[in-house]
Formats: structure tokens, sequence, C-alpha cells
């Protein structure tokens, strides 16, 4: 009897271990490797100061991940990175009275057998009675793509949501 108590707990701690697990992979960005056909959004705001960095793994951008091997990948890793950094500005929407500080930056990042596209815009709200929401298109726009895991960092609070459709979010 004892042991099949003792089997049960430990078969509930090894699910709850897994739990664990994949609720804190995400917020520890970049050091495991990621899911393929799941992004991560952080979205950090202290009033009136605000960053977004969006993480995707390359295939959704530019269809392999690794850097080009030759001159057609090449071509093909130009031309995905260029049409996504021009769709940029309809995939996320920040409220207009909340001027981007500056064009986003968008970075390569690789480990070992895998690469991410990563994007971070900072930005600055003016006082406003609108709501202060964050708009994604990204499910439209990449089929691939299952998941969202987002995080909301605010002085007062920290949010971790999960979108599988597009959406938007308040902060
Ligand atoms: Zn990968």
């Amino acid at each position: 009897m004892a042991d099949l108590w003792a089997m049960k707990y430990r078969k509930i701690f090894f699910l709850m271990a897994i739990f664990l697990q994949m609720e804190t992979t995400p917020l520890l960005l970049g050091k495991e490797a990621h899911i393929h056909g799941e992004g991560y959004l952080r979205l950090t705001y202290h009033h009136p100061e605000g960053e977004w960095s969006l993480r995707l793994p390359a295939d959704l951008v530019v269809g392999f991940e690794h850097t080009p091997r030759n001159a057609s990948q090449k071509k093909q890793w130009d031309e995905r990175l260029r049409a996504f950094d021009m769709d940029l500005e309809n995939l996320i929407k920040i409220p207009p009275f909340c001027g981007a500080k500056d064009k986003h930056s968008i970075e390569l990042v690789t480990t070992q057998s895998h690469a991410e596209i990563v994007v971070t815009q900072k930005f600055n709200c003016k006082d406003s009675n609108d709501r202060r929401t964050i708009k994604f298109h990204f499910f439209s726009h990449f089929k691939k793509l299952n998941k969202v895991l987002v995080t909301i960092v605010t002085p007062n609070s920290t949010k971790n949501e999960q979108f599988r459709y597009d959406s938007e979010i308040d902060f």
C-alpha cells in the first residue's frame, strides 16, 4: 500500500516538474533551445518608457535555421528578412501616443542547432486616457506559429500569458 502511494506521489511530482519546466523555460529566454512553432514576447513598461522584445524561431521568418549555405539560401534569407522588417509595424502595434524612440533592431541569435530572430524596440508613452494596448498580428502572418508566450513586466506586476490567436493586451 505504502509503495502504491509512493508511486502515485512520484508520478505527481514528476508531472509537476514537467509543468514547472514548461512554465519557466520561456522565461530563461535564449538559454534553452526553443520549441518550433513558438514565439516569445517580453514587454516591459515603467511609465513613460517601455520596450518590447520578440523572439521567433528563424525558420518561421526565413525558412531555415542556419546561416545561408549557398547563393539561393542567401537570397531567400535576405528577401524574407527584408519583408519581415517592413511588415513589422503591422505585426506589432503599439498605441499612437506611444512613440517609438528608434527603429526596431533585428538580430540573429544562434545556438548549437537553432537560430532565432530577435526584434527589440523601445518606446515612450505620452499621458493619455486611451488604453495602453499592444496588438499582435503574428498568427495570421506566420502560418506555422502555434503559440506566443508573453511576459509583461511593470513595476507592480509580472504577468505571463499565452497567445494562440491574434490578440491584444493592455499594459
Ligand atoms: Zn530551432
